[in-house]
This record gives C-alpha cells, structure tokens and sequence, in this order.
C-alpha cells in the first residue's frame, strides 16, 4: 500500500500505484511515479525481538504468590517468607 501526498494541499491520500490521481480534498491532479515514491513503504521489516530464555520460577504455597528464582533448589518467599521448594537440582 503506497500514499502520495497532494502538491497542492499536502493531504496525503492511498493510490494503488503509479499514475495520475485527482487530491480527494481539493482534486488537484497528483501525478506518481513508479520510481519516486514520496513515502517509500518499508521493504525490510524491523527485526523481531530475540526471544528471551524462561526464567525459572517458583510459587509460593503460603501466598501463591509466582517469583523468579535462581539456580537453587530452596529459597525464602519474598512476601511471606515461607521456604520454597524450587526442586531445581544441579
Ligand atoms: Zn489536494
Ligand atoms: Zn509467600
């Protein structure tokens, strides 16, 4: 989908290509050119963010309450400080 932008009073409308086309605001003649696009529409998408490694979590049986843990196999619940068994072993 391309867009060209009125000479006359800059309102930018869609085109489906190169030709001429009248503004839909003040039907000035607009001209498009295969080669110049006023816009260039973006050929390469931005690359998709790498997805990021779950971090190991643990759920609290006190408070439920879900909280990101390391490499242990134990660890205190941050909120109640009920002992939490991870059951990660090395
Ligand atoms: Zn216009
Ligand atoms: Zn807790």
């Amino acid at each position: 989908m391309m867009s060209v932008r009125c000479g006359r009073c800059s309102t930018e409308f869609p085109v489906k290509g190169a030709g001429r086309y009248p503004c839909p605001a003040c039907g000035a003649v607009n001209e498009v050119r295969p080669a110049a696009t006023p816009e260039p529409t973006l050929a390469v998408p931005p690359p998709a963010p790498e997805p990021m490694a779950p971090s190991p979590k643990a759920t609290c049986p006190e408070c439920s309450l879900t909280f990101i843990v390391g490499e242990i196999e134990m660890v205190l619940c941050p909120n109640c400080g009920a002992e939490v068994v991870v059951g990660r072993k090395p």
